[in-house]
């Protein structure tokens, strides 16, 4: 049946939105949501689809989540923005709230994960000047991810992202993940002052390191007075079953970032440090207009306040087995899968070849996944609050579409 109506949708696949005044920058899905709750989302024309992406990990509450509607709502009314010249209320609110969470010491409110994590760059590098080094340089790994800025950029081990818009900001070294030989071959140099990684490469499709990784590069910091810098923009706030994935590990990183779910779709990012690290911005340093305003540092407090009070990060730990298990029973030994993998809701499956317009396979069976890894990564990071029936919906659709291939 799935097959029959994947055929048909191979041959008639939906038409493309114009969009005529944009920017071509992102290859759109054919299909335009413009509602939803919970985990549903639906299109213009009605028709309803499960969603097991989020926004690329950022509606981690589902959409139109009531407290959170309700939060945006009173905000609204009063006060949605007076600049950093001023005392808000909020930002220093949240501050502690995620301080506490991330067991960090001071933290910094931009609006997006890019912005946090050039925050992160800006605090290595002024923390190298300190120390009379002049080039400050920053470990970075291959196949990451940290942002489309040009410093980001620079720090994403992606040379195809990279490519057209070179030069690239100096004084980055791209180094294999999950490898400690790779980073400790620049033990003598005398530039290095950090080493920045995800704790779990997102885009470059759920890979997952060895367990003991970061505690190894924890250590590998601490020997060399190096910051150990973590990229928390996807991994964090409970994706993994824990606040932060470092906290599986009981590592502290001097700098962490985090932005995407932590409002659950209101733009936010956060740089947060501790020790010396979290000393080295002071006043006039850096900044920005927008971060860190009422609207939402508010909507941040809500969604922080619903998972403790929802025990949510149980929930993703439980539900993130759940669908790894049932994956790895309905799909596991499937000739087309080569691997199942991931922590707490950050999931993947891979195929032994890449099929063009996976996505939209999936969009017709009406599950919203995102495809990696040039087609051969199917990357699920649903809400961690979805319910039992929405689970086995979409392990049912999963494993449909890729038995249907
Ligand atoms: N870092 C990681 C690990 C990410 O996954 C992303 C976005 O996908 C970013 C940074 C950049 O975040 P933003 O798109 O909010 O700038």
């Amino acid at each position: 049946m799935l097959k029959e109506f994947l055929d048909k949708f191979r041959t008639t696949p939906l038409l493309h939105h114009d969009e005529p005044a944009l920017m071509p920058v992102f290859k759109r899905q054919p299909v335009s949501f413009v509602r939803g709750r919970g985990s549903i989302l639906w299109d213009d024309e009605d028709n309803a689809y499960l969603d097991a992406l989020g926004g690329i990990a950022v509606t981690i509450l589902g959409h139109s989540h009531p407290r959170i509607s309700e939060a945006i709502s009173l905000q609204a009314d009063r006060l949605l923005h007076v600049s950093n010249h001023f005392h808000i209320q909020e930002q220093a609110r949240l501050g502690e709230k995620f301080c506490a969470i991330a067991e960090m010491d001071k933290v910094f409110f931009a609006n997006s994960g890019a912005e946090a994590n050039e925050a992160a760059i800006k605090i290595a590098r002024a923390y190298g000047h300190s120390r009379g080094i002049k080039y400050p340089t920053i470990i970075t790994a291959k196949k990451s991810f940290h942002g489309r800025t040009m410093a980001t950029l620079s720090a994403t081990g992606n040379p195809a992202l990279q490519a057209g818009f070179e030069p690239m900001l100096a004084n980055f070294i791209h180094v294999d993940f999950n490898s400690l030989d790779a980073v400790g071959v620049h033990a003598d140099n005398e530039d290095v002052v950090a080493v920045m990684v995800e704790p779990i490469l997102g885009e470059s499709g759920i890979i997952v390191p060895d367990e003991g990784y970061l505690r190894s590069l924890r250590q590998l910091c601490d020997e060399h007075g190096w910051f150990l810098i973590l990229d928390e923009i996807q991994t964090g706030m409970g994706r993994t079953g824990k606040w932060f994935a470092y906290q599986h590990e009981n590592v502290l990183p001097d700098v962490m970032t985090s932005a995407k779910a932590l409002a659950n779709g209101i733009p936010i990012g956060a740089c947060a440090a501790r020790g010396k690290a979290a000393a080295v911005l002071t006043a006039g340093t850096h900044g920005s207009t927008f971060g860190g305003n009422p609207l939402a540092c508010k909507i941040a407090l809500t969604t922080i306040d619903i998972i403790e009070q929802d025990a949510l990060l149980e929930a993703a730990h439980e539900m993130g087995l759940f669908l790894r298990k049932q994956l790895q029973q309905q799909i596991g030994t499937h000739a087309g899968v080569v691997d199942i993998r991931g922590k707490g809701m950050m999931l993947a499956v891979e195929l032994d070849q890449a099929h063009p317009d996976l996505a939209s396979l999936f969009l017709a069976a009406g599950l919203v996944v995102n495809i990696t890894g040039g087609g051969k990564i199917i990357r699920l990071l649903p809400a961690i609050n979805i319910s039992d029936a929405e689970a086995k919906k979409i392990i049912q659709i999963v494993h449909d579409v890729v038995c249907a291939l």
